[in-house]
């Protein structure tokens, strides 16, 4: 068993969260994943069309596990503006005490949780970030790397620098995000002084994810150069799956004189990126996936997966070890 300050804190086995992923993080995938080990599967409140749909996540969720799980509410631009205290009110209320935070300006948000006695992960994607979450009174950090799925920032640090300049600066703990989907990632963000990993695409191909075979088919076949950066130009960069719809909108960011917000909205919506997961058709709409595409082989339950990144972690941790010689005495 590997023990942590993440393990402890969360009273949780495996050092592994499954964070927010908008339309996958569903109570059968969280529960699942809250199931497997003990870890905190996330819910992410905007997958669901209002407050009051949450409630029902959330007791969807506790009807299927005992264990602890959060919820993700992440502050990005959207099309139709979210209500972001409702949402919170009601994970609140319905006794979550587990929350994952990310976006612009999480300042108020991280205050109502803090004063309902609840514990805050929050995702960054600089270190200048991190410490200004930090000094807000969040419990963990999330250090989100460039190789990540959805939103990197604008900064373009890949998770190795910038787990590194965590461990200078940072005095809180700290999970390692971007890049992560087996056992040697995770003994690598150990090694970098992460109290453990967060994945997102790995856990879309699990047996309980809630997406269609098909996409999970589609993650299984694509390397690590299936992914593409849109909203570059729009200062909002996301990294999703390579496609018709994604190569079209890149396009259209390159043509002399870039492009509006307002002439890709059709199809980058998320309302259309939905209709990926339900219909099957990876070339429909937008979808989030990280670099970790290209290391992701099958299509595994939740359980196997976590006692596979456990034992792999534990072999490579045991083996890095037996080359450690004591050192001479002086
Ligand atoms: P949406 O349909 O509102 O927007 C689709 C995409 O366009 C999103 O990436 C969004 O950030 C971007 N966008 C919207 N308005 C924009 C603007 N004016 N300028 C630049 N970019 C703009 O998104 P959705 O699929 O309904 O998701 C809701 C929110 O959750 C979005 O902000 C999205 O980025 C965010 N998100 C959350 C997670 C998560 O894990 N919780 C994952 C992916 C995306």
């Amino acid at each position: 068993m590997i023990t942590t300050a993440l393990t402890e804190l969360l009273r949780i086995r495996v050092p592994v969260v499954q964070g927010g992923m908008q339309w996958v993080g569903k109570p059968p995938l969280v529960a699942a994943v809250s199931n497997a080990g003990g870890l905190a599967g996330i819910l992410t409140a905007l997958t669901q069309p209002s407050p009051e749909a949450l409630r029902i996540a959330i007791r969807e969720t506790k009807a299927v596990t005992e264990k602890p799980f959060g919820v993700n509410i992440t502050l990005l631009p959207t099309i139709n503006p979210p209500d972001y205290e409702g949402y919170a009110r009601a994970a609140v209320e319905e006794g979550v005490r587990i929350f994952e935070t990310a976006g612009n300006n999480p300042g108020k948000l991280i205050q109502y949780f803090k004063s309902q006695g609840c514990i805050i992960i929050h995702k960054c994607t600089t270190v200048r970030h991190a410490k200004s979450a930090e000094r807000m009174g969040v419990d963990i950090l999330s250090i989100d790397g460039f190789e990540c799925a959805g939103h990197p920032g604008e900064e373009d640090i890949g998770g190795l620098v910038l787990l590194a300049r965590a461990a200078q600066e940072l005095k809180m703990p700290y999970i390692a995000s971007g890049g992560f989907a087996d056992g040697r990632g995770l003994a690598a963000a150990l090694a970098l002084g992460a109290a453990g990993i967060n994945m997102g695409t790995r856990f879309m191909c699990t047996t309980e994810s809630p997406i269609h075979q098909n996409i999970k088919d589609t993650i299984v076949k694509a390397t690590e150069q299936d992914t593409i950066h849109i909203f570059r130009t729009l200062k909002n960069t996301a990294r999703v799956f390579k496609n018709k719809v994604s190569t079209e909108v890149v396009a259209l960011e390159r043509r002399p004189g870039g492009a509006e917000f307002s002439e890709l909205r059709d199809l980058v919506s998320g309302a259309r990126g939905k209709l990926v997961y339900e219909n099957g058709d990876p070339d429909y709409g937008i979808w989030s996936a990280g670099i970790t595409l290209g290391l992701i082989k099958d299509i595994p339950t939740c359980e196997e997966l976590m006692r596979r990144i456990e034992a792999e972690a534990e072999d490579i941790l045991a083996e890095i070890g037996k080359m450690v010689q004591p050192r001479a005495k002086l």
